[in-house]
Parts: structure tokens; sequence; C-alpha cells
């Protein structure tokens, strides 16, 4: 059970600033090799973007819409076997646009085929395509975008590149002229084994995670947002919450990485060279959500576990952010997502830009979500044609939304572009005792990114305790 601000003590050893699943992958580290460790969250609940609310007896999943396979390797390590042991396969993904319709396991085995029969490219290419890609490393060259690595393999092939390209750009927000790493990176750890969903939902494996954290001894806290890193003689001496400082060695923020330096730290805290590099990161998108409840009793028939659906000529990811974008995907979750509860929801998800909304008066705003909710359904409706009679529950979310719960920079889903990486990860260099985990530089984010870099993470912090 989280512990009352009142009950904590006033010195631990490493404390965490967000519980979104980097912040307490670190925490649940740091603990296990016998440091103090305080974590405290701003929301009343744990999981930060990994999150679900309750509806009329409705659980709607905000990001539970597909992860990779490395994510079983992931949790076995570093959280536990039972946790693992949820992680199940989404096999009938679907693209329905004006260029193409098909099912895929999304795996590089149906790729290939689907590259070579319906897109009728030679298999040596494709081949190549893939040796490329999972080649890729954090290290390679920066300078290549993804747009010109689809031109030398598949020059001029729109409907390729939106193939290979769409889901991508939903998963973290890239684009085609983004690094050809950070598309890469992801995509190949898609095609290592296919797309991947936690079985009976994010409240368990949130409630899993908490129990793990409960049992290597992390205190934690919620509702207690952090208002102010204290920093004095250059290094890192606690944070102030409530207006009450709490000392420790370490302070890992989870929180992003540009309210870490703007508005917990502080500038003044940094060198002038290091603050030059902070002022030139961009943040990612954000989204929207329409989330849909269908009547207990009723059922809806088999379209598919992910449905990345749009009505757009071609992928344009200018077009996938437009308040009216033609695009979107329909994530459905059946009773096999929570067994025993025998409930039908569908989540549709966009990406989408914060200043679209943060500017609207309450009228526009209410009016704006509306719209958004209608187009949604009527788009759900080409896939389900007697969806409408069924649903007695709507709602939506809007890049505000996600600003409000996670106190991110313009709402944003997927952290930084690349340039936040550099930053996050020197961090500690500029004031010893400050670590930053989340998402940050496209591949740290997304649930499998998030955690492992909060491994990274702890391993940096462990070192640093020990020094
Ligand atoms: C709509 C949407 C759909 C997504 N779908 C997927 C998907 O299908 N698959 C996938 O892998 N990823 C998905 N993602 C991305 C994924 O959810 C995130 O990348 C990941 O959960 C981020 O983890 P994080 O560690 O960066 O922390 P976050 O989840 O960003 O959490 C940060 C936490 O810090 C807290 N915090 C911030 N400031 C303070 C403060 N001052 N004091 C106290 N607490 C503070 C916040 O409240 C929050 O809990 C999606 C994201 C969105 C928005």
């Amino acid at each position: 059970m989280p512990k009352t601000f009142s009950q904590l003590s006033e010195n631990y050893d490493a404390i965490i600033i967000g519980s979104g699943l980097g912040g307490m992958t670190t925490a649940n580290r740091l603990a296990y090799c016998g440091h103090r460790v305080l974590l405290l969250e701003h929301h009343h609940r744990l999981g930060g973007l990994a999150t679900w609310f309750r509806r009329k007896g409705h659980i709607f999943d905000i990001s539970l819409h597909g992860f990779p396979y490395g994510m079983v390797k992931t949790c076995k390590k570093y959280w536990n076997k039972a946790i693992m042991e949820s992680i199940v396969q989404l096999k009938n993904i679907v693209f329905d646009n004006p260029q193409f319709s098909l099912r895929t396991t999304f795996d590089k085995e149906d790729f290939t085929r689907i590259l070579e029969h319906h897109f009728s490219i030679s298999r040596p290419v494709i081949d190549r395509f893939f040796e490329t890609v999972s080649g890729m490393n954090f290290y390679d060259d920066q300078t290549l975008s993804t747009r010109e690595l689809f031109e030398d393999f598949f020059p001029g092939r729109t409907d390729v590149h939106r193939f290979l390209m769409e889901p991508i750009t939903y998963a973290n927000g890239s684009t085609l002229d983004d690094p050809a790493i950070t598309y890469g990176i992801v995509f190949s750890n898609f095609m290592n084994r296919g797309v991947f969903t936690f079985r009976g939902g994010t409240d368990k494996l949130i409630g899993m995670m908490a129990d793990e954290l409960e049992k290597n001894g992390v205190t934690l806290c919620t509702q207690a947002r952090v208002d102010r890193i204290v920093v004095e003689r250059g290094k890192v001496r606690g944070v102030e919450v409530f207006g009450k400082v709490i000392t420790a060695k370490a302070v890992v923020s989870n929180s992003g990485i540009t309210n870490t330096i703007y508005n917990l730290t502080g500038k003044d805290v940094f060198s002038d060279e290091f603050m030059g590099r902070a002022d030139k990161i961009r943040v990612n998108n954000s989204s929207c959500q329409v989330y849909i409840g269908i009547k207990n009793g009723e059922s809806i028939k088999d379209i598919g576990d992910l449905i990345f659906s749009s009505t757009a000529p071609q992928f344009d990811s200018e077009e996938l952010l437009d308040v009216e974008t033609k695009s979107k995907t329909f994530s459905i979750y059946y009773p096999k997502t929570r067994p025993g509860l025998n409930r039908y929801t569908v989540v549709a998800s966009m990406n989408s830009r914060y200043g679209d909304w943060s500017g609207l008066n309450e009228d526009l705003y209410q009016a704006r979500k509306r719209e958004l909710i209608t187009r949604s359904v009527k788009d759900l409706q080409r896939y389900l044609p007697d969806v409408a009679d069924k649903i007695d529950w709507t709602e939506a979310a809007t890049p505000k939304t996600f600003n409000r719960y996670t106190l991110h920079t313009r709402g944003t889903s997927f952290g930084t572009k690349f340039e936040g990486l550099d930053i996050s990860r020197s961090i500690f260099k500029e004031v010893p005792g400050l670590f930053h985990v989340g998402s940050v530089g496209i591949i740290m984010s997304g649930w499998l990114g998030a955690i492992n870099y909060g491994v990274i993470v702890s391993n940096d912090v462990d070192s640093y305790l020990r020094s």
C-alpha cells in the first residue's frame, strides 16, 4: 500500500520522481540491490502512461496496444516470472487504406511474404533491407533519414513506405525525416516475433509491479507532486514536496527531460554548453484517443486485434497529426483481454499536436471532442456496421488530458526526438547525483524502451551510490 506523505522518512538513498515504467523499473532494481528507495508520484495511481480507467463496468486501457517480444525477456529478468507469463501475442494485425488492405502477424516471416507476394518486391532486396535494419545500432550514422533508407531500397514505392512506416509512427511518433536508426531499432524489435500484449490488462500489470516494488522494499507515495529538485554546491541534495525537503544521495527524475531541466531543477545549475544542447530538444507529438464501451451482454465479431485504418490517399506524418486526420488505429479488446470479465471495448488512437487543443475555449474544446468521437465511431462502422446500437459509453482524451495526468511538456506521448537521449544520458555528469529516466530519443520510449532504460539508469545510480 502506498504510504501517506506524513509517514515518509526524512532521508533515503535514492528518490525516484514519477512512476512511469521507467521510474518503477529503476526503483525496483535499486531496492533489489539493497538501497533505500522512495518513489513519489503526482497522480493517485502508479504507471504513468501505462494506465487505465473504469467507466460503467468497462476498463479502458490507454497504452496497451502492442509491444515487441523483447518484453518477455526483460520482464522475466528485471521484474518477475509471473509478469512474464501474462505476455501473449496479438496475431491479427490489420492494415486498411486506399493503397492496400491486408492482415499480418507482424513478424519478419510474414512481412517477407507480403513484401514479396503482395508488393512484388524481389527476395534479395527484401533480405538486404532486413539485414540492414537489424544491423542498425545507436552508434551508427545518424545522418541517414528513414525517407532516404526507404528510397534506397524501395524507390518511389509509397505503398511499401506506408506499410513499413505507418505502424512505427503510431508506436513512437517518428517521421520519415527522423534518423533511420530510430526506425530500424524499433521496427526490428517488432519483426523479431510480432506484437504482444499483457493478458489481464494494464491494471493487472501495474498491480503486479506494485506488489514486486513493495516486496523489494520500495516506499511508494502517490498524490505527491515534486515541486523542486534541490541542488546544493553543484550536487543533488534531495527533493521538495509540499514545502518539505526530503534528502537523498541520488534523485532520478522520470518526469519528462524538459520538465526535469526547466521546471524541477532550473537552468542555473547547468553549464552553458549543456543548456545550449538542452534548448535544442524537440518534444515529440501527443495523442488523442476515443474510448468506446460495448453494452454488457452485447458482443462484436472478430475484426482483428489492432487495425491501422486510414482513408488518406498516402502515408504522410503531417496528415496523421491533423485535427481532422483520416488515419487512426483501432485496438479491439475482446473478452480474452481480461479473462473472466465478459466485456468488449474499442480504443481509437490518433497522433496529435498539443497546440491544436490547448488554445481552445471550453465550448470549442468540448465541441471538438464530440466531433472526434463522432468521426471515430463512424470510422469504426466501416468494420462493424451495427456497432452504434451496441455502444453505451464514449469518451475522448486529448493532448491536454495527457498533459494533466503526466505533467509532460505539451502532453508528449513519446518523450523527445533523438537529441533528448544524449541530454538524458549526460545530466548526471552536470549535476552529480541527478539522473533521468523515461521516454527520450524515440528509441527509449514505449513500454519496452522505458523498462530497458530503467535498467540502464538503475545501473548508473547503483554505481554512483556505491562510489
Ligand atoms: C496514447 C498512447 C498510446 C501508447 N501506446 C503504446 C503501446 O501500444 N505500446 C507501447 O509500448 N507504448 C505505448 N505508448 C508509450 C508508452 O506508454 C510510454 O512510452 C511509456 O509508458 C512511458 O514510460 P516513462 O517511464 O517514460 O514514464 P511516463 O509514463 O511518461 O510517466 C512519468 C510519470 O512521472 C510522473 N511525474 C511527472 N512529473 C512529476 C512530478 N513533478 N512529481 C511526481 N510525479 C511526476 C507522471 O505523473 C507520470 O506518472 C503509448 C503512449 C500513449 C500516450
